[in-house]
């Protein structure tokens, strides 16, 4: 049975691979099928579909919107979504927009904070295509030598309540579901026991979600079983994925987090209902 990782980025949000060397690794790995989901875009996707079909892997279309809810955060995934729809476009264009205007007000309080970097660095290493990060930021700081790695750099400036963590415009979860319906994708909730808002899954279900992400490295064996087993009984699809983000030591690679491809088809037969829904 061929297996599908659902959950990856590339160089157009925060990846380090291009989508076409992350279709290359997805063959490498035995993968059939693998989905695009940047963070707030999905430009990437027509390069990764080229080389998915030279390369014979399954490229499903997708985005991983962050939205905000009251004391954290809730990623929505998005598959099979038309990613040359004019309206979603502009909606993640605006969300990335906002990360722009964050990313300068970072490196304003950064240099009140006597950490000078500048925020042409901070871009490059974004590498200009959109979403800008606080990841971004953190490698500019440690370039400067402000911080040891990355992770201190979160512990030292860009967490919350630290001097140069500034929050973001974005979307609340029912308005990405309903952005990802409008371009006839499939609503999924992203590593829901990253989130932990159980509570809310009957109200987002009502707004239009369709999967839960079961497997995914932040959770721990108990939780898979317990996302497997709330999917089951909501009806909703439960998937996997990697948030695969680039090779790196101890990180999970390509692949380890994967389902059927039965996963696939039963998202892409979702898809084909909430098109025919909308027409
Ligand atoms: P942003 O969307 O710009 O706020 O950045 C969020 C990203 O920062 C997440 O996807 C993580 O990859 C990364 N991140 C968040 N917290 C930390 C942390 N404490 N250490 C390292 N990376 C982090
Ligand atoms: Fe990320
Ligand atoms: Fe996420
Ligand atoms: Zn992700």
């Amino acid at each position: 049975m061929g297996k599908a990782d659902l959950h990856v980025h590339t160089t157009f949000s925060d990846g380090v691979l291009t989508p076409t060397q992350l279709v290359a690794r997805a063959r490498a790995a035995g993968l059939q099928a693998v989905a695009i989901t940047d963070h707030d875009a999905v430009e990437g996707v027509p390069e990764a579909m080229l080389a998915g079909s030279e390369h014979g892997v399954l490229v499903v279309p997708g985005v991983e919107i962050n939205t905000d809810v009251p004391g954290t955060e809730v990623h929505i995934l998005g598959y099979f979504l038309d990613v040359d729809s004019p309206r979603l476009r502009e909606s993640l264009q605006g969300l990335r927009e906002g990360r722009l205007r964050r990313a300068e007000r970072m490196v304003e309080r950064l240099h009140e904070n006597g950490v000078p970097i500048a925020l042409e660095r901070v871009l490059a290493i974004a590498d200009g295509v959109g979403a800008v990060g606080r990841p971004h930021v953190a490698q500019a700081i440690v370039e400067l030598g402000a911080a040891e790695n990355i992770g201190d750099a979160f512990e030292k400036y860009l967490k919350p309540g630290r001097p140069a963590y500034v929050p973001r415009q974005r979307f609340t979860p029912e308005e990405a579901i309903t952005a990802v319906r409008d371009a006839g994708g499939v609503p999924v909730l992203a590593h829901p026991g990253a989130s932990d808002r159980d509570e809310c899954l009957r109200e987002w279900i009502r707004a239009g979600l369709r999967g839960l992400e079961a497997e995914h490295p932040q959770h721990r064996p108990e939780q898979m079983a317990h996302y497997r087993r709330l999917a089951r009984d909501l009806g909703l699809i439960a998937t996997a994925g990697t948030d695969f983000h680039g090779p790196r030591e101890g990180a999970p690679d390509l692949g380890d987090y994967a389902c059927d491809l039965t996963t696939v088809e039963r998202l892409r037969a979702e898809a084909d209902r909430i098109r025919a829904a909308a027409r």
